[in-house]
């Protein structure tokens, strides 16, 4: 029965946005009140899930089947997720089954989609870079005889929703990588740029909601996609990231070895249990709550374990992070400020809060930027040479 103070949610959960009710106390503090009403919520939604798999190496298939953290798991126990379509899970194999050509949906995959997307309300969930190339026919990226595009295309202009599952499909990732010639694109972004995302390549007009990460962690992902199936209307930020996981909070805020980088006690090797700053750990520029999260079921997270944070979160992963084992400043990362200055930048910050986290977005930004143009303009110059 539908309460009717709270929407079909049940008593102190209603249909505003889950996520946003997440951030503000927490999100295995949510789940630990209300889970029966989340898992009500979702069991009793009839969106299916269409998950389509670009350029990409799977690993958020596998993020994803590796949900950890208990509260979700029971609430997932009752939440009636109709993963409808995923190439990488299903028994479908396509058009040809042993040798022989599958008339029925049973079999064919093709068939499949082709019946979801004309005939069901569905979310489409996209893991993995679109391709563009070779000149904007997406033919570096073929399935079952169809540039990858096209297919993205038929999903993305029916869906109801879009999530785009990791940093490849959020951002075009590492499939966009300096030296690649792919044309890899983000759904609705490659880096920073919405112009270039594959939605306004194709012009639809559809919205985003970027899960990045390399891979997405599951809370991340499934989170969201109950956020979604509510029709709820989640918080986002400037690169259309939930808020409740990406919000203006670096992981290096609340990174364990921060007393560490507090003190300036530097490792300046691996496996030396102090900040790994020296070490090319990029904390401070990726907005992520890893630290508070963290994976593998809540046991530990890159920086804990002695891993630097690659910020594999931002738009502009991999390039403008790398080396990931050199110092930022390296990399002029902080647009040419010097490292005591970009160290001040980022004590200050847990002081000054969002204004800074948002003077060093744009420094990365910049930074990135002046470089692409000097790369372009030395490929010009190349070219030009007789
Ligand atoms: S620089 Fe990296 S290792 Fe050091 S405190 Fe910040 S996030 Fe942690
Ligand atoms: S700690 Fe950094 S590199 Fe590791 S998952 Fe989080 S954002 Fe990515």
């Amino acid at each position: 029965m539908e309460d009717k103070e709270h929407g079909s949610c049940g008593p102190g959960l209603s249909r505003r946005s889950f996520l946003t009710m997440a951030g503000a106390v927490g999100v295995g503090a949510l789940l630990c009140s209300h889970a029966p009403q989340v898992a009500a919520a979702i069991e009793n939604s009839s969106t299916k899930l269409v998950w389509l798999k670009g350029a990409g190496c799977g690993g958020c298939t596998a993020s994803f089947l590796n949900g950890g953290n208990p509260e979700i798991l029971s609430a997932l126990g009752k939440i009636k997720l109709d993963l409808a379509y995923h190439e990488g899970l299903m028994a479908q194999q396509g058009i040809f089954v042993e040798g022989v050509a599958e008339n029925t949906e049973a079999y064919n995959s093709i068939l499949k989609l082709r019946n979801i997307i004309n005939n069901e309300k569905y979310i489409l969930v996209v893991e993995g870079a679109i391709l563009n190339g070779p000149d904007g026919t997406g033919k570096y990226s073929m399935i079952g005889g169809r540039p990858f595009k096209d297919i993205f295309k038929d999903a993305a202009s029916g869906a109801s929703g879009i999530l785009a599952v990791g940093t490849c499909a959020s951002f075009g990732g590492i499939s966009k990588a300096s030296g690649s010639d792919i044309d890899a694109r983000g759904v609705g972004y490659t880096g920073t740029s919405r112009i270039k995302g594959m939605l306004g390549e194709l012009g639809i007009n559809n919205k985003v909601v970027n899960v990045p990460g390399c891979p997405a962690h599951p809370d991340w992902i499934l989170l969201t996609l109950a956020d979604m199936i509510m029709d709820a209307d989640m918080e986002l930020d400037m690169y259309h990231r939930p808020k409740a996981f990406f919000g203006d909070s670096s992981v290096h805020d609340s990174c364990p070895r921060r007393g560490y980088f507090d003190r300036a006690e530097r490792d300046t090797g691996f496996a030396g249990g102090k900040c790994l700053y020296e070490m090319g750990c990029k904390g401070p520029l990726a907005h992520a709550d890893c630290p508070v999260r963290r994976w593998n079921g809540g046991v530990n997270m890159c920086t804990q374990s002695g891993g630097p944070c690659i910020a594999c979160v931002e738009p502009e992963f991999p390039d403008a992070f790398s080396p990931f084992f050199s110092k930022a400043e390296n990399r002029e990362i902080f647009s040419g400020i010097d490292v005591n200055t970009g160290a001040k930048i980022i004590l200050g910050a847990s002081v000054l809060g969002a204004g800074i986290h948002a003077i060093k977005r744009l420094a990365i930004g910049e930074s990135y930027r002046d470089e692409l143009d000097s790369r372009e303009k030395k490929k010009d110059d190349m070219k030009r040479r007789p």
